[in-house]
């Protein structure tokens, strides 16, 4: 009797929540094409998969059958001493090379596999999906700027000999605007960092695989496309695999970390403000202020006197197996004296996490103060939200200036170059989008893009054609 194998996709997020969202939504994406493929996703053990990501698998698994979680084995780190996150991850997932090796050859076992799709920081994964004859593309979960970026970073190694930190120039980047060198994607600003021989590599692999697959879309960013498939911002040696611009891909309702009541109370407090006038300030999974940087938000929130929805989290803790679980916040210690009581009647201070795009969907909110990480963006573009742009840490600070310079869907936060933010600059820049022709300007912008996406998204627009040739191109034969 012959035993009719499934076909099987492997998808390979690195071990962060914005991340294995993202990979969830393109599982669900390329089931909308081919309903009988089933997905199989790796996933990588905590502690180093930061944000609450057990509640989110289980809701993902018990609504979406044809998604599975294979659940890597943990990996034991060397003692890390570099600063930058990336450098931690980009050694786990080195080691994790032989554990995705057995995960597949498990699933082989019980599928054809057809495809390996892994996002940026998992190249080493290329060479196992090419022991196994598999073609493996890359899911580059930023924007297309910034994936011409990192393609051209080779480039600007052997053009610099300095490091971008000590630069102090605008870049010229084939298809993205004049970028200050400080505000390079943060694992690329100094040279002499582990993280930034990580990005190089990965770098140099991209352009080796059968395909990379941005989450965006076309006329979003139509100069840096143009500019990638032109072939402008690789090495001369080196061809630029196809791009596919399926996105924006966003999570319909996001789940994640929403199991404690905190959605109930910032959705039914929503209900009761006025339509589009709160300010929502929430920054991504990993974003933290010191107590000093709070107190300024506070202030300059206050003396704006607009509604507010903020999610507040304690400040970075010396213990570093605090860092992917930070404890819940002392709101009274934290926040000026008296701040709650003052603005409770248009203002809402919620603990460490909110259904962010439920809330970005909600009526009342009309502006978005974000780090500007990536998922973040593209929900708040698909809800037609207009945005402050107030970077933290990761590519944040290049996008901000993709997101003001090229794009127009947000006002910039002016910070200080260790990045703290007055006060004044709060209460200027919420009140500015809230309420004045430059928020306007941007609103009318962001209508326009969030319009462009749903086209793009639909039967016959740009990213569902990319969609289509992407799983046919490994769904043949
Ligand atoms: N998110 C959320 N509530 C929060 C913080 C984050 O729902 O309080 C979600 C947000 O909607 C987004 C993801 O977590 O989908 C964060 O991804 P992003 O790329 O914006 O930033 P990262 O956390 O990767 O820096």
């Amino acid at each position: 009797k012959t035993v009719v194998m499934e076909d099987a996709a492997i998808l390979y997020p690195s071990p962060a929540i914005g991340h294995l969202i993202s990979m969830v939504e393109l599982g669900k994406l390329i089931l909308t094409h081919s309903p009988n493929l089933s997905i199989m996703i790796l996933v990588t053990p905590p502690p180093y998969n930061a944000g609450s990501t057990a509640p989110y698998i289980n809701h993902v698994s018990a609504t979406t059958s044809s998604i599975n979680f294979h659940h890597l084995p943990a990996v034991s780190l060397p003692p890390n001493n570099s600063p930058h996150h990336k450098t931690l991850v980009f050694e786990l997932l080195r080691l994790n090379n032989p554990n995705v090796n057995q995960a597949i050859t498990s699933i082989s076992k019980t599928s054809t596999v057809r495809a390996v799709i892994m996002d940026f920081f998992c190249y080493p994964g290329l060479s196992v999906a090419a022991d196994f004859n598999l073609p493996a593309y890359f899911f580059f979960t930023s924007a297309a700027c910034s994936l011409a970026a990192f393609l051209y970073a080779p480039v600007m190694h052997r053009t610099f000999t300095k490091s971008f930190k000590d630069l102090d120039t605008n870049l010229d980047i084939p298809g993205v605007p004049p970028m200050p060198s400080a505000d390079m994607p943060k694992p690329l600003l100094d040279r002499n960092d582990k993280a930034y021989e990580g990005i190089l590599n990965s770098s140099t692999h991209m352009p080796k695989s059968a395909g990379i697959i941005v989450n965006m879309f076309e006329s979003l960013e139509s100069r840096a496309i143009t500019a990638i498939s032109a072939g402008l911002c690789v090495l001369d040696e080196e061809l630029t695999p196809p791009l596919y611009c399926i996105g924006p891909l966003v999570a319909a309702n996001n789940q994640a970390g929403s199991d404690d009541g905190t959605s109930n109370e910032c959705l039914t407090w929503l209900d009761l403000q006025p339509s589009r006038s709160v300010v929502f300030l929430c920054f991504g999974s990993m974003g933290l202020f010191s107590a000093a940087q709070l107190t300024e938000i506070a202030v300059g929130l206050e003396r704006s006197r607009q509604r507010f929805l903020w999610v507040v989290r304690s400040p970075p803790s010396e213990d570093q197996s605090k860092r992917f679980s930070p404890p819940e916040p002392d709101l009274d210690a934290l926040l000026p004296k008296g701040f709650l009581d003052r603005t409770k009647a248009r203002g809402l201070v919620v603990k460490l996490w909110a259904p962010q795009v439920a809330v970005l969907n909600h009526a009342s909110v009309g502006g978005f103060v974000t780090h500007c990480g990536w998922n973040s963006v593209l929900e708040a573009l698909c809800a037609g939200v207009p945005m402050v742009a107030w970077p933290l840490y990761a590519e944040q600070r290049f996008n901000r200036v993709v997101m003001v310079d090229e794009m127009n869907l947000a006002l910039p936060i002016k910070d200080s170059k260790d990045g703290f933010v007055r006060a004044d600059e709060v209460e200027k820049r919420v009140s500015e989008l809230m309420d004045s022709q430059e928020g306007k300007s941007v609103r009318m912008q962001v209508l326009k893009m969030k319009a462009a996406a749903e086209a793009a998204m639909s039967e016959g627009g740009s990213s569902r054609v990319a969609l289509s040739k992407l799983v046919e191109s490994w769904t043949r034969g």
